[in-house]
């Protein structure tokens, strides 16, 4: 039985006496041609391993099975491991781990199993959507692609650039490491309950190699994530402002003239490739 219907998942919420918890952002997807449009969007091959984040009652698991080598699909909701226990007791190749995904090691897992990399697909729970991606771009999972529902304005946010206000450290964060495309956009009425937002589906290609180079990547990202923390600030106010990055205001302004940039720039008007060039002055200061 098809569960993302109307039918299959009321009649599993209500066998189960399952009360939905807003508090894990569930909002199920019952409209079997989003479902099939995500999964179709993720291009899957019996050779791919999938980790699917949130898998809630099933219902895409059930097509991800279908199509991957292996789903490995972790949900944090122990009320709902009986549940998935269900509806995927045909499918063989999935792997429930009940656990927060932001404490759940893809690397360390994908060792322990032999799998070479990931494709993640997931609709994201909205309350922690901008945390679990950092985890997985951040982090150092084998990852080949990144296919997920998120708030339409998160999808916006992923794919905007320098001096948009939906610019900032999760667009930098995301293009730093893949290619983000929109693959479509889905109303409230496909999911139950409905969620108070629209959503999109965007698929982020992972680069082999980042499309800039940065002497000292961690310290590239601590510097984005200074400078848009405290976003109305200078650059070389808010990069100064933390204490773990070490170098004072005059140093940042030296770096931003010698780059040909005005000192009072602030972090939104920078591109990736101006971060990683920062990066390295701020790290060498006989290069300024
Ligand atoms: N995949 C299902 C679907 O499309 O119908 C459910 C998607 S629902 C938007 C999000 C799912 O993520 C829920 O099942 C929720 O319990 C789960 N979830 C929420 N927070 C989580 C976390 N930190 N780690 C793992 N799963 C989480």
């Amino acid at each position: 039985m098809r569960i993302a219907t109307m039918g299959g998942t009321a009649d599993l919420l209500s066998r189960h006496h399952f009360t939905i918890r807003k508090k894990f952002g569930q909002n199920f997807l019952v409209d079997p041609s989003k479902v099939e449009g995500i999964v179709d969007s993720a291009e899957l091959t019996k050779e791919d391993a999938v980790l699917e984040i949130g898998p809630g009652l099933g219902g895409m698991t059930q097509l991800l099975s279908e199509r991957a080598g292996s789903v490995t699909a972790v949900e944090i909701d122990k009320e709902l491991i009986p549940i998935l226990k269900e509806s995927l007791k045909d499918c063989g190749n999935v792997d429930i781990v009940n656990a927060d995904i932001l404490k759940f090691d893809p690397k360390a897992y994908a060792e322990e199993k032999g799998i070479k990399s990931f494709k993640v697909v997931a609709n994201l729970p909205y309350y922690i959507t901008t945390p679990i991606l950092m985890h997985l771009l951040e982090g150092d999972a084998p990852l080949k692609s990144i296919t997920v529902m998120v708030q339409k304005e998160v999808a916006e946010r992923m794919r905007s650039g320098p001096g948009t206000k939906d610019y900032g450290a999760l667009s930098l964060a995301v293009q730093y490491r893949a290619k983000p495309t929109t693959v479509c956009t889905v109303p409230p009425e496909c999911f139950i309950p409905r969620p108070n937002v629209d959503s999109a589906v965007v698929r982020l290609d992972l680069y082999e190699t980042p499309p800039v180079s940065a002497a000292d990547p961690a310290r590239m990202k601590r510097i984005i994530r200074a400078a848009f923390n405290q976003r109305r600030k200078t650059l070389a106010n808010a990069l100064s402002a933390d204490p773990a990055l070490g170098v004072s205001r005059e140093a940042v302004q030296q770096a931003l003239i010698s780059m040909g940039l005005d000192e009072r720039v602030r972090g939104e008007t920078l591109t990736l490739e101006r971060f990683a060039e920062l990066s390295d002055r701020l790290d060498s200061p006989s290069s300024l």
